[in-house]
């Protein structure tokens, strides 16, 4: 029996849970801090370079992103690379690739140059490309057998558009909170969080096979199994947890950067992207394809108890789910996504895909990228009877935060962190260091 009350503990060590160890142990006066990890590394999910696709998504390639939202993620974007510019002490976490947003045939072309017109001035680097400029830069997204494809393209193009390895991001975070000096920064691995009971002050955590952990404040950032936990305290109850995977696929080394398209609106980040891989040099990755799965984690067919118990068949779903299933373009979508999983068929289906970022990808060139993907948890407010395309939190001031993360949760995992460190020192009667942060982040938390 531990017998240590920690100021601060935090379930989960993926990208939102690491941040906020580095922001508590480097830029606060808190002084006891502990995070756990239910596997025996950190960053074994979501988070992994091989789970996402890498991007550090700042509003002026994703369609899907208004103004306002293109705004906001931007802010999350620039903390992310001011970290690994000013904070991390290794450079290779970044990689620049320059980012493109393809428009193919007359009415997408039409839509892209209507995107530029309304959010270039956030984005001074960004600039509008003809077919020969697109060809200039990425010649297999142009050309077919040195010609220029029979279709209309045109796109954005920012050569400011970068790469990140989120989870060895996680582990610099970590490493450099532990390397806090006169303050206890413990890290556990291989803990399970398995209840959480509030006590009279602060929260006791029984973890699975080992000690009860004890803290003033608590923070969930545990991915897929966020809701789950803050529901076993009664909270986010009119929530279900509705995961979305996805598949990839390799292809030979195809493309010199990030190449987006555009995305249907009622289907964020279903519209698939080619990458080269951060951490498997002269590939591209294609992907991912979007995947209702009844499990919280990928691989893992055992995590479908986890799901039962985050996922509530009410009317609230049933309407939300209705209501997707009706409309033409989500139930084809959602049929073809599952159509990508049957093999050889899968294949040929993606294939169609890829094509029109590559017109001369060939179907043998595509390897299924096994083991390589995660799981968004989406939610499903079943009061509203709608499905939540961003993150949620659950904070309200009572000493406990829950941080669901769909993407671009690695993106934003600093803002997050930034946010909930405000609320943390400010519940503890703790501060701040302001000027450390600034240092760090060039803008105050
Ligand atoms: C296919 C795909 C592509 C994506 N692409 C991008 C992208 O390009 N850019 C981007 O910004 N975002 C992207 N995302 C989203 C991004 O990966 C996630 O938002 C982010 O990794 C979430 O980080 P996290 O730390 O909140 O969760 P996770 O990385 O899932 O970490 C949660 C951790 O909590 C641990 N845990 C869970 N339960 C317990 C427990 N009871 N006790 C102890 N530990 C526990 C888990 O083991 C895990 O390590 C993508 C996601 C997917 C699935």
């Amino acid at each position: 029996m531990e017998d240590r009350t920690y100021e601060v503990l935090i379930i989960g060590g993926g990208i939102s849970g690491g941040t906020l160890l580095y922001d508590l142990a480097l830029h606060s006066d808190v002084q006891s801090m502990c995070l756990i990890e239910k596997y025996d590394h950190l960053d074994p999910l979501n988070s992994n370079a091989h789970s996402n696709s890498q991007t550090l998504h700042c509003g002026d390639i994703e369609t899907n992103y208004n103004r306002e939202k293109a705004e906001h993620v931007r802010g999350g974007a620039d903390m992310m690379l001011q970290f690994v510019n000013n904070g991390s002490g290794d450079q290779t976490l970044k990689r620049n690739y320059g980012k493109m947003l393809l428009g193919v045939g007359e009415e997408e072309v039409a839509f892209v140059k209507d995107r530029f017109s309304s959010i270039s001035d956030l984005y001074p680097t960004l600039r509008e490309i003809n077919a020969t400029e697109v060809a200039d830069i990425e010649p297999n997204v142009a050309l077919v057998n040195g010609k220029q494809r029979d279709d209309e393209i045109f796109g954005l193009y920012n050569p400011e558009g970068w790469a990140i390895d989120y989870g060895r991001m996680t582990d610099n975070c970590v490493a450099q909170a532990q390397g806090a000096k006169d303050k206890t920064v413990d890290v556990k691995l291989s803990t399970e969080a398995i209840k959480i009971t509030r006590t009279e002050d602060g929260f006791e955590v029984k973890v699975k096979h080992g000690d009860t952990l004890h803290c003033k404040f608590l923070v969930v950032s545990a991915g897929t199994y966020s809701l789950h936990l803050a529901q076993t305290m009664g909270k986010g109850k009119h929530f279900s947890v509705l995961p979305v995977s996805g598949s990839f696929y390799f292809a030979p080394e195809v493309l010199n950067g990030k190449v987006y398209t555009v995305q249907n609106p009622k289907l964020p980040f279903a519209a698939i992207h080619g990458d080269p891989d951060m951490t498997k040099p002269n590939t591209t990755r294609f992907g991912p394809t979007a995947l209702m799965l009844p499990v919280l984690e990928r691989f893992n067919a055992k995590t479908a108890l986890g799901f039962m118990e985050s996922f509530h068949f009410t009317k609230g779903t049933a309407t939300t789910l209705f209501h997707l299933m009706k409309d033409k373009d989500i139930r084809e979508f959602i049929y073809e996504n599952i159509g990508y999983e049957i093999p050889i068929h899968g294949k040929k289906t993606f294939l169609k895909q890829v094509l029109k970022i590559v017109p001369s990808m060939q179907l043998d060139d595509l390897d299924f990228a096994d083991h390589t993907t995660g799981v968004r948890p989406q939610l499903i407010d079943e009061e509203k009877g709608e499905l939540l395309m961003g993150a949620a939190k659950f904070s309200e001031g009572d000493g406990v935060i829950f941080n669901m993360t769909p993407s671009p949760g690695a993106t934003s995992a600093f803002a997050n962190a930034a946010e909930d460190l405000v609320t943390i020192t400010e519940y503890l009667g703790r501060t701040i260091d302001q000027i450390s942060f600034k240092a760090i982040f060039a803008v105050s938390p």
